[in-house]
Protein backbone atom coordinates (compact mmCIF):
# COMPACT_ATOMS: atom_id res chain seq x y z
CA UNK A 1 0.00 0.00 0.00
CA UNK A 2 1.07 3.81 -0.88
CA UNK A 3 2.34 5.88 1.90
CA UNK A 4 -0.55 8.55 3.29
CA UNK A 5 1.13 11.11 2.15
CA UNK A 6 0.83 9.48 -1.46
CA UNK A 7 -2.58 8.31 -1.07
CA UNK A 8 -3.60 11.42 -0.31
CA UNK A 9 -2.24 13.62 -2.92
CA UNK A 10 -3.79 11.08 -5.23
CA UNK A 11 -6.98 11.80 -3.81
CA UNK A 12 -7.04 15.11 -4.07
CA UNK A 13 -5.87 14.40 -7.28
CA UNK A 14 -9.26 12.19 -8.03
CA UNK A 15 -11.34 14.67 -6.31
CA UNK A 16 -10.07 17.66 -8.45
CA UNK A 17 -11.15 15.27 -11.49
CA UNK A 18 -14.49 14.72 -10.13
CA UNK A 19 -15.03 18.13 -9.38
CA UNK A 20 -14.19 18.96 -13.05
CA UNK A 21 -11.34 21.12 -14.66
CA UNK A 22 -11.11 24.70 -13.33
CA UNK A 23 -13.62 24.22 -10.86
CA UNK A 24 -13.14 25.41 -7.57
CA UNK A 25 -13.88 23.25 -4.35
CA UNK A 26 -16.57 24.47 -2.39
CA UNK A 27 -15.93 24.05 1.30
CA UNK A 28 -17.67 22.00 3.88
CA UNK A 29 -18.99 24.11 6.74
CA UNK A 30 -20.59 22.73 9.86
CA UNK A 31 -24.09 23.27 8.19
CA UNK A 32 -23.51 20.63 5.72
CA UNK A 33 -21.57 18.53 7.74
CA UNK A 34 -24.05 18.09 10.42
CA UNK A 35 -26.82 17.26 7.05
CA UNK A 36 -24.12 14.99 6.03
CA UNK A 37 -24.01 13.20 9.10
CA UNK A 38 -27.88 13.05 9.47
CA UNK A 39 -28.05 10.77 6.17
CA UNK A 40 -24.85 8.76 6.61
CA UNK A 41 -25.62 6.03 4.05
CA UNK A 42 -25.92 8.58 1.15
CA UNK A 43 -22.64 7.67 -0.77
CA UNK A 44 -23.52 10.40 -3.54
CA UNK A 45 -23.71 13.47 -0.43
CA UNK A 46 -20.68 12.39 0.31
CA UNK A 47 -18.56 11.97 -3.11
CA UNK A 48 -20.34 15.18 -3.49
CA UNK A 49 -19.17 16.94 -0.54
CA UNK A 50 -15.75 15.49 0.05
CA UNK A 51 -14.62 16.49 -3.62
CA UNK A 52 -16.00 20.02 -3.05
CA UNK A 53 -18.88 20.39 -5.90
CA UNK A 54 -21.14 22.85 -5.67
CA UNK A 55 -24.25 21.03 -5.11
CA UNK A 56 -26.17 23.94 -5.52
CA UNK A 57 -24.95 24.74 -8.86
CA UNK A 58 -25.21 21.14 -9.92
CA UNK A 59 -28.88 21.30 -9.23
CA UNK A 60 -29.51 23.91 -11.74
CA UNK A 61 -27.36 22.62 -14.02
CA UNK A 62 -29.32 19.06 -13.70
CA UNK A 63 -33.05 20.99 -14.16
CA UNK A 64 -33.63 20.82 -10.87
CA UNK A 65 -33.28 23.76 -8.66
CA UNK A 66 -33.03 23.99 -4.94
CA UNK A 67 -34.78 26.28 -2.53
CA UNK A 68 -31.70 26.86 -0.18
CA UNK A 69 -29.82 29.53 0.61
CA UNK A 70 -29.86 32.86 2.40
CA UNK A 71 -31.38 36.25 1.16
CA UNK A 72 -29.22 39.08 0.71
CA UNK A 73 -31.36 41.17 3.37
CA UNK A 74 -30.78 38.25 5.95
CA UNK A 75 -27.16 37.82 5.17
CA UNK A 76 -26.43 41.62 5.61
CA UNK A 77 -28.22 42.04 8.70
CA UNK A 78 -26.69 38.63 10.08
CA UNK A 79 -23.11 40.32 9.29
CA UNK A 80 -24.13 43.70 10.70
CA UNK A 81 -25.37 41.82 14.27
CA UNK A 82 -22.16 39.84 14.20
CA UNK A 83 -20.11 42.91 14.05
CA UNK A 84 -22.02 44.61 17.06
CA UNK A 85 -21.56 41.39 19.39
CA UNK A 86 -18.09 41.72 18.22
CA UNK A 87 -17.45 45.54 18.36
CA UNK A 88 -14.53 47.13 21.12
CA UNK A 89 -12.88 43.59 21.61
CA UNK A 90 -16.12 41.68 21.81
CA UNK A 91 -16.87 43.35 25.38
CA UNK A 92 -19.96 42.42 24.73
CA UNK A 93 -19.60 38.93 23.85
CA UNK A 94 -17.22 38.16 26.54
CA UNK A 95 -19.90 39.39 29.70
CA UNK A 96 -22.82 37.11 28.06
CA UNK A 97 -20.03 34.12 28.17
CA UNK A 98 -19.41 35.40 31.49
CA UNK A 99 -23.03 35.85 32.74
CA UNK A 100 -24.41 32.58 31.19
CA UNK A 101 -21.20 30.09 31.64
CA UNK A 102 -19.07 31.09 33.89
CA UNK A 103 -20.22 33.46 36.65
CA UNK A 104 -17.59 32.11 39.14
CA UNK A 105 -14.87 33.74 36.84
CA UNK A 106 -12.76 37.11 37.10
CA UNK A 107 -15.30 39.10 34.54
CA UNK A 108 -13.86 39.79 31.47
CA UNK A 109 -11.23 43.11 31.49
CA UNK A 110 -8.75 43.37 28.92
CA UNK A 111 -9.35 39.92 27.26
CA UNK A 112 -6.91 39.04 24.68
CA UNK A 113 -8.21 38.94 21.02
CA UNK A 114 -5.67 37.44 19.28
CA UNK A 115 -4.85 37.79 15.19
CA UNK A 116 -5.72 35.18 13.74
CA UNK A 117 -4.96 36.35 10.00
CA UNK A 118 -3.18 33.65 7.80
CA UNK A 119 -2.86 32.46 3.95
CA UNK A 120 -5.28 29.81 3.21
CA UNK A 121 -7.07 27.26 5.25
CA UNK A 122 -4.41 25.26 6.59
CA UNK A 123 -2.58 28.44 7.39
CA UNK A 124 -5.47 29.81 9.45
CA UNK A 125 -6.06 26.59 10.91
CA UNK A 126 -2.31 26.10 12.00
CA UNK A 127 -2.62 29.87 13.60
CA UNK A 128 -5.88 29.02 15.59
CA UNK A 129 -4.05 25.92 16.59
CA UNK A 130 -0.99 27.91 18.34
CA UNK A 131 -3.30 30.71 19.81
CA UNK A 132 -5.36 28.04 21.59
CA UNK A 133 -2.11 26.54 22.51
CA UNK A 134 -0.80 29.90 23.94
CA UNK A 135 -4.41 30.74 25.48
CA UNK A 136 -4.18 27.12 27.25
CA UNK A 137 -0.34 27.52 28.62
CA UNK A 138 -1.23 30.91 30.09
CA UNK A 139 -4.46 30.92 31.69
CA UNK A 140 -5.94 32.65 34.15
CA UNK A 141 -7.48 35.37 31.31
CA UNK A 142 -10.41 35.44 28.74
CA UNK A 143 -9.29 34.97 25.05
CA UNK A 144 -11.75 35.34 22.29
CA UNK A 145 -10.48 33.90 18.93
CA UNK A 146 -12.80 35.85 16.21
CA UNK A 147 -13.64 33.53 13.39
CA UNK A 148 -11.00 30.64 14.13
CA UNK A 149 -10.35 28.06 11.58
CA UNK A 150 -10.56 24.00 12.74
CA UNK A 151 -9.68 21.33 10.58
CA UNK A 152 -12.02 18.08 10.98
CA UNK A 153 -11.07 14.20 9.58
CA UNK A 154 -14.05 13.62 7.26
CA UNK A 155 -14.10 9.96 5.99
CA UNK A 156 -10.77 10.56 5.37
CA UNK A 157 -10.52 14.25 4.22
CA UNK A 158 -10.23 17.12 6.40
CA UNK A 159 -12.84 19.56 6.03
CA UNK A 160 -12.04 23.62 7.08
CA UNK A 161 -14.77 24.62 9.56
CA UNK A 162 -15.52 28.11 11.04
CA UNK A 163 -17.05 28.76 14.18
CA UNK A 164 -18.23 32.41 14.79
CA UNK A 165 -15.82 32.51 17.76
CA UNK A 166 -14.34 30.57 20.53
CA UNK A 167 -14.37 31.90 24.03
CA UNK A 168 -11.03 30.70 26.43
CA UNK A 169 -11.88 30.99 30.06
CA UNK A 170 -9.91 32.34 32.85
CA UNK A 171 -9.32 28.40 33.90
CA UNK A 172 -8.43 27.02 30.24
CA UNK A 173 -11.71 25.67 29.02
CA UNK A 174 -13.15 26.44 25.68
CA UNK A 175 -16.52 27.78 24.58
CA UNK A 176 -17.95 27.52 20.99
CA UNK A 177 -19.76 30.86 20.38
CA UNK A 178 -22.81 30.79 17.80
CA UNK A 179 -24.02 33.92 16.75
CA UNK A 180 -27.46 34.00 14.88
CA UNK A 181 -30.04 37.09 13.45
CA UNK A 182 -32.96 35.47 14.66
CA UNK A 183 -34.62 36.69 17.70
CA UNK A 184 -34.64 35.33 21.17
CA UNK A 185 -38.53 36.14 22.36
CA UNK A 186 -38.67 36.66 26.11
CA UNK A 187 -35.18 34.22 26.53
CA UNK A 188 -36.77 31.52 23.75
CA UNK A 189 -36.30 31.61 20.59
CA UNK A 190 -38.01 29.29 17.79
CA UNK A 191 -36.67 25.68 18.64
CA UNK A 192 -36.31 24.46 15.05
CA UNK A 193 -33.66 27.20 14.57
CA UNK A 194 -32.29 26.75 18.11
CA UNK A 195 -31.51 22.95 17.45
CA UNK A 196 -30.28 23.43 13.55
CA UNK A 197 -27.67 25.78 15.73
CA UNK A 198 -27.12 23.07 18.12
CA UNK A 199 -26.20 20.27 15.23
CA UNK A 200 -23.87 23.05 13.81
CA UNK A 201 -22.17 23.77 17.11
CA UNK A 202 -21.69 20.57 17.92
CA UNK A 203 -19.62 19.84 14.90
CA UNK A 204 -17.15 22.73 15.96
CA UNK A 205 -16.83 21.04 19.48
CA UNK A 206 -15.98 18.14 17.68
CA UNK A 207 -13.38 20.05 15.53
CA UNK A 208 -12.03 21.49 19.05
CA UNK A 209 -11.67 18.11 21.11
CA UNK A 210 -9.17 17.15 18.32
CA UNK A 211 -7.35 20.17 18.70
CA UNK A 212 -7.33 19.58 22.65
CA UNK A 213 -6.13 16.16 22.33
CA UNK A 214 -3.40 17.42 20.68
CA UNK A 215 -1.69 19.87 23.26
CA UNK A 216 -0.45 18.59 26.24
CA UNK A 217 -2.18 20.60 28.85
CA UNK A 218 -5.75 18.40 27.23
CA UNK A 219 -7.85 21.44 27.70
CA UNK A 220 -11.87 20.74 28.63
CA UNK A 221 -14.09 21.71 25.59
CA UNK A 222 -17.41 22.98 26.99
CA UNK A 223 -20.25 20.87 26.07
CA UNK A 224 -22.78 23.99 26.71
CA UNK A 225 -22.37 26.66 23.56
CA UNK A 226 -23.02 30.12 23.69
CA UNK A 227 -25.94 30.98 21.71
CA UNK A 228 -26.42 34.59 20.60
CA UNK A 229 -29.29 36.17 19.21
CA UNK A 230 -30.91 39.75 18.84
CA UNK A 231 -32.80 40.67 21.97
CA UNK A 232 -37.04 40.67 21.05
CA UNK A 233 -37.77 42.53 18.75
CA UNK A 234 -34.85 45.10 18.88
CA UNK A 235 -31.16 44.51 17.82
CA UNK A 236 -29.48 44.48 20.94
CA UNK A 237 -27.85 40.81 21.64
CA UNK A 238 -28.98 38.44 24.59
CA UNK A 239 -27.69 35.02 24.67
CA UNK A 240 -28.34 31.42 26.26
CA UNK A 241 -26.21 28.10 26.93
CA UNK A 242 -27.26 25.34 24.62
CA UNK A 243 -26.13 21.81 25.74
CA UNK A 244 -25.06 20.08 22.76
CA UNK A 245 -24.19 16.41 24.49
CA UNK A 246 -26.94 14.82 22.53
CA UNK A 247 -25.79 16.15 19.28
CA UNK A 248 -22.61 16.19 19.50
CA UNK A 249 -22.90 12.04 20.56
CA UNK A 250 -24.97 11.69 17.61
CA UNK A 251 -22.96 13.82 15.16
CA UNK A 252 -19.42 11.92 15.71
CA UNK A 253 -21.51 8.27 16.04
CA UNK A 254 -22.76 8.97 12.10
CA UNK A 255 -19.29 10.77 11.14
CA UNK A 256 -17.57 7.51 12.23
CA UNK A 257 -20.39 5.67 10.09
CA UNK A 258 -19.42 7.30 6.69
CA UNK A 259 -18.33 5.55 3.95
CA UNK A 260 -14.64 6.34 3.30
CA UNK A 261 -14.55 8.82 0.15
CA UNK A 262 -11.62 7.10 -1.38
CA UNK A 263 -13.91 3.72 -1.44
CA UNK A 264 -16.55 6.04 -3.15
CA UNK A 265 -14.26 7.57 -5.65
CA UNK A 266 -12.46 3.82 -6.40
CA UNK A 267 -16.34 2.84 -7.10
CA UNK A 268 -16.82 5.00 -9.63
CA UNK A 269 -16.72 4.82 -13.69
CA UNK A 270 -13.60 5.97 -15.56
CA UNK A 271 -13.93 9.83 -16.84
CA UNK A 272 -16.74 10.39 -14.36
CA UNK A 273 -17.29 14.21 -13.81
CA UNK A 274 -19.53 16.76 -12.14
CA UNK A 275 -18.83 19.55 -13.77
CA UNK A 276 -21.68 21.74 -14.18
CA UNK A 277 -20.70 22.78 -17.58
CA UNK A 278 -20.93 19.65 -18.78
CA UNK A 279 -24.08 18.83 -20.92
CA UNK A 280 -27.40 17.45 -18.47
CA UNK A 281 -27.43 14.16 -19.42
CA UNK A 282 -24.23 13.43 -19.00
CA UNK A 283 -24.09 15.04 -16.01
CA UNK A 284 -27.20 12.92 -14.81
CA UNK A 285 -25.51 10.21 -15.60
CA UNK A 286 -22.52 10.89 -13.98
CA UNK A 287 -24.69 11.81 -10.56
CA UNK A 288 -26.89 8.83 -11.24
CA UNK A 289 -23.49 6.28 -10.91
CA UNK A 290 -23.29 7.35 -7.41
CA UNK A 291 -25.79 5.42 -5.29
CA UNK A 292 -28.10 7.31 -3.03
CA UNK A 293 -30.90 7.08 -0.20
CA UNK A 294 -33.27 9.41 -0.94
CA UNK A 295 -35.33 10.02 1.95
CA UNK A 296 -38.07 12.65 2.92
CA UNK A 297 -35.91 14.56 5.39
CA UNK A 298 -33.32 15.55 2.10
CA UNK A 299 -36.13 18.14 1.27
CA UNK A 300 -34.43 20.39 4.10
CA UNK A 301 -31.12 19.28 4.35
CA UNK A 302 -29.46 19.15 0.86
CA UNK A 303 -29.81 20.88 -2.96
CA UNK A 304 -30.26 17.98 -4.63
CA UNK A 305 -33.04 16.84 -3.00
CA UNK A 306 -36.16 17.46 -5.95
CA UNK A 307 -33.10 15.77 -8.35
CA UNK A 308 -32.78 12.43 -6.32
CA UNK A 309 -36.58 12.54 -5.57
CA UNK A 310 -37.75 12.76 -8.97
CA UNK A 311 -35.57 9.77 -9.57
CA UNK A 312 -36.61 7.74 -6.09
CA UNK A 313 -40.22 8.36 -8.07
CA UNK A 314 -39.44 7.27 -10.62
CA UNK A 315 -37.48 3.62 -9.28
CA UNK A 316 -40.45 3.44 -7.31
CA UNK A 317 -38.85 3.00 -4.20
CA UNK A 318 -40.16 2.94 -0.61
CA UNK A 319 -37.37 5.23 0.73
CA UNK A 320 -39.10 8.19 -0.30
CA UNK A 321 -41.89 7.06 1.88
CA UNK A 322 -39.35 8.17 5.40
CA UNK A 323 -37.04 5.99 6.94
CA UNK A 324 -39.95 4.48 9.60
CA UNK A 325 -41.96 3.23 7.06
CA UNK A 326 -38.92 1.81 5.40
CA UNK A 327 -37.96 0.31 8.63
CA UNK A 328 -41.11 -1.17 8.90
CA UNK A 329 -41.09 -2.83 5.26
CA UNK A 330 -38.47 -4.88 6.07
CA UNK A 331 -37.16 -7.04 2.54
CA UNK A 332 -40.11 -4.84 0.54
CA UNK A 333 -37.99 -2.38 -1.38
CA UNK A 334 -40.44 -1.07 -3.71
CA UNK A 335 -43.85 0.23 -3.49
CA UNK A 336 -45.24 -2.28 -6.55
CA UNK A 337 -43.77 -5.30 -4.02
CA UNK A 338 -45.71 -3.02 -1.17
CA UNK A 339 -48.90 -3.18 -3.08
CA UNK A 340 -48.16 -7.11 -4.40
CA UNK A 341 -47.56 -7.80 -1.15
CA UNK A 342 -50.83 -6.43 0.27
CA UNK A 343 -53.26 -7.72 -2.36
CA UNK A 344 -51.72 -11.14 -1.53
CA UNK A 345 -50.08 -11.58 -5.02
CA UNK A 346 -46.60 -11.87 -3.68
CA UNK A 347 -44.69 -11.85 -0.56
CA UNK A 348 -44.34 -14.90 2.05
CA UNK A 349 -47.27 -14.79 4.27
CA UNK A 350 -45.02 -15.48 7.56
CA UNK A 351 -42.92 -12.35 7.00
CA UNK A 352 -44.42 -10.41 9.64
CA UNK A 353 -44.06 -7.11 7.28
CA UNK A 354 -46.17 -8.96 5.02
CA UNK A 355 -48.79 -10.39 7.32
CA UNK A 356 -49.47 -6.76 8.63
CA UNK A 357 -49.62 -5.34 5.16
CA UNK A 358 -52.68 -8.25 4.29
CA UNK A 359 -54.39 -7.38 7.57
CA UNK A 360 -54.00 -3.38 6.89
CA UNK A 361 -55.32 -4.15 3.63
CA UNK A 362 -57.96 -6.16 4.22
CA UNK A 363 -59.15 -3.70 7.30
CA UNK A 364 -59.54 -0.94 4.65
CA UNK A 365 -61.84 -3.15 2.18
CA UNK A 366 -63.88 -4.01 5.33
CA UNK A 367 -63.99 -0.07 6.13
CA UNK A 368 -64.82 0.06 2.40
CA UNK A 369 -67.00 -1.96 1.93
CA UNK A 370 -65.24 -3.75 -0.77
CA UNK A 371 -65.15 -7.01 -1.21
CA UNK A 372 -61.43 -7.55 -2.23
CA UNK A 373 -58.49 -5.66 -0.87
CA UNK A 374 -57.80 -2.32 -3.46
CA UNK A 375 -54.87 -0.67 -2.65
CA UNK A 376 -53.80 2.18 -4.96
CA UNK A 377 -50.85 3.27 -5.09
CA UNK A 378 -49.36 6.53 -3.05
CA UNK A 379 -48.20 9.74 -5.37
S1 LIG B 1 -30.90 14.63 -1.67
FE1 LIG B 1 -29.87 12.98 -2.76
S2 LIG B 1 -27.69 13.39 -2.55
FE2 LIG B 1 -28.72 14.63 -1.05
S3 LIG B 1 -28.67 13.38 0.83
FE3 LIG B 1 -30.63 12.98 -0.18
S4 LIG B 1 -30.27 11.23 -1.46
FE4 LIG B 1 -28.28 12.01 -0.88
Amino acid sequence: MPPPRTREKALRHRLAELRGPEVEAKALDARALAALAANPGCRRRAILDGAGVDKAVLADALGSPSVFGQSQFAFVRGNAFEAKVKADGGTELLRLAHEKLDRGAEPPAGARVPDLTAQGPRGRTARTELALREAAEAPGAWTLLDHPMLALDVAGSPAFLEPDAVVVHPDGSWTVVEIKSFPMLDGAADPAKVGAAARQSAVYVLALEQVAARLDSAPRVRHRILLVCPKDFSNLPTASAVDVRRQRAVTARQLERLTRIEEIADALPEGTCFSPKLPAERLTEAVESVPATYAPECLSACELAFHCRDRARAQDVVTRLGRPVRAELGGLTTIGEVLAAARGEAGDPDDPAVAALRRAAALRAEALGTAAPEVAPCR
